[in-house]
Formats: C-alpha cells, structure tokens, sequence
C-alpha cells in the first residue's frame, strides 16, 4: 500500500497573512497518517518551509522553468525551489497550459528539471468538457501522460494528478465511475510503460472540485492515491477534514 497524499494548490492566493492557515495545518497534524504537501505561491516558498520545518509536512511550488539558471526574467527554477528548502513542485497544470501554452514536451522537460533538483514533480493532466463530450478523453489522457512523464519517472520522484478541466473550481465533480476508469487507465499505462514494481509506487490524485463533503468517497475509489486540492486547500477548516478523509 503506497502512502496517501493530500496536496493543496493555493494557485496564486496567499500573502503573508495565510501562513496562519499553513500553522494551524501543522498544529493539526502532528502525526498523519498521509503525506501532506502544501504549494503556496512561490512568494511564500522559503517563510512556509522555514513554518512546516520539524512538523510532518512538506512545501512544494506550482511551477518551475526548464533551466537550471540563467536569463530567464521571472522564472524560478527547480533547484531554487529546493534551496527554499521546498520538496515538491507542480508541473503542467490545466491553467499553466492554457494561460502559458505549455506543450507536453516543455512540461516533460520541467519535470526533468525537477528530478534533477531533487524534487517531485507533480504532472497534471485532464481533459476539457468539449474532449469529454467528443468521446476523446482516454485518447488525451494518453497522450499528455506520455509526453509529459519524463523516462526517469519513479514513484519517489513523480506524482500524477487527473484534474478534468471542467471541474477545477467549478463544482462540478465527475461520476465515481468516471473518476475510476481514468484512473484505472493511467495505472494501465505506466504499467505498460515503466512496469508494475515502479508504477505501484507512483500515486495518483484526483483533483477537480474535491471538498470536504465529497473526499471521502472519491478516495474509496481504486488506484485513487490522494487528491490535489484548490479551493479547499486555503484554510485549515476546509483542508482538515479532507486530510482526515484519506486516514
Ligand atoms: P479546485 O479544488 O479549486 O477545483 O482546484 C483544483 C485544482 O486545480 C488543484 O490543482
């Protein structure tokens, strides 16, 4: 059995003022029985490390640049982020590829970059309603898991998240069964691809909408390792009870 993971993506939410809400989350867990991660804005990286530094949490970033260095005017990279003393860091989000139009392959080469720090990359891939309703969404599923998941991918290293487009923010929440057969699907796949002994390890999340009163049954759901929370992720109220879902 893999540990679960409970990841909060506050996006670009967050001054100093919500590290209150990150203090309260470790004086709430002292001793979990699932990884937690939170990923504030990258201006909060080095004070949120310095906050979970000695409790059973970890920090990670939203996004980083392929490079290790260099000329790259507001970029951050991987191994900046691990110097913030960060763990983790999210790659390809649906936002980064439609507001930044990330391609599989430059969020490949971030993952990469990634690795090469040291850091998890947590790849995100999902469909939009428009694929769905096409009858398209294994079809993309497919093709963002293979050209955004680096060779190198371990289950130490590499975290996949399906967050369907549709139902970031929006309320709305795929079927247990829908949920399942994607997640079903990308465990066939990088079994297919990596082989059965690594890709147990790599969990899957589910994100999309994830709340405290929908946690529990999206993670009775198999091949469903944790979830990649938004909106609920910002306070230790809402936060709370989803991380206790998953115990
Ligand atoms: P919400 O939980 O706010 O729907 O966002 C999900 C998400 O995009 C996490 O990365």
């Amino acid at each position: 059995m893999v540990r679960k993971l409970a990841a909060g993506n506050w996006k670009m939410n967050g001054t100093r003022a919500a590290l209150e809400e990150l203090q309260a989350l470790a004086q709430a867990h002292s001793d979990p029985a699932v990884d937690i991660l939170i990923c504030p804005p990258a201006t909060l990286l080095m004070s949120a490390a310095e906050l979970v530094s000695g409790h059973p949490l970890d920090i990670g970033a939203q996004d980083c640049h392929t490079a290790p260095s260099g000329a790259h005017t507001g970029d951050i990279s991987a191994p900046m982020i691990a110097d913030c003393g960060a763990t983790a860091v999210i790659v390809g989000h649906s936002e980064r590829r439609e507001d930044h139009n990330e391609s599989n392959d430059l969020i490949r080469a971030k993952a990469e970059s990634a690795h090469a720090a040291g850091l998890t990359a947590i790849i995100c891939i999902g469909e939009t309603l428009a694929q769905r309703d096409a009858g398209q969404t294994l079809d993309v599923i497919a093709d963002q898991l293979q050209g955004s998941t680096p060779d190198g991918a371990t289950g130490v290293n590499t975290v996949i998240a399906y967050e369907p487009v549709w139902a970031i923010g929006t309320g709305k929440v795929p079927s247990l069964e829908q949920i399942g057969e994607v997640h079903d699907f990308i465990r066939e796949k990088l079994t297919a691809r990596f082989g059965a002994d690594n890709v147990r390890t790599i969990r899957l999340l589910y994100g999309g909408s994830v709340k405290p009163a929908n946690a529990a049954e999206i993670f009775a759901v198999p091949n469903v390792d944790g979830a990649l929370v938004g909106g609920a992720s910002l306070t230790e109220a809402d936060f709370s009870p989803i991380i206790k879902s998953l115990e």
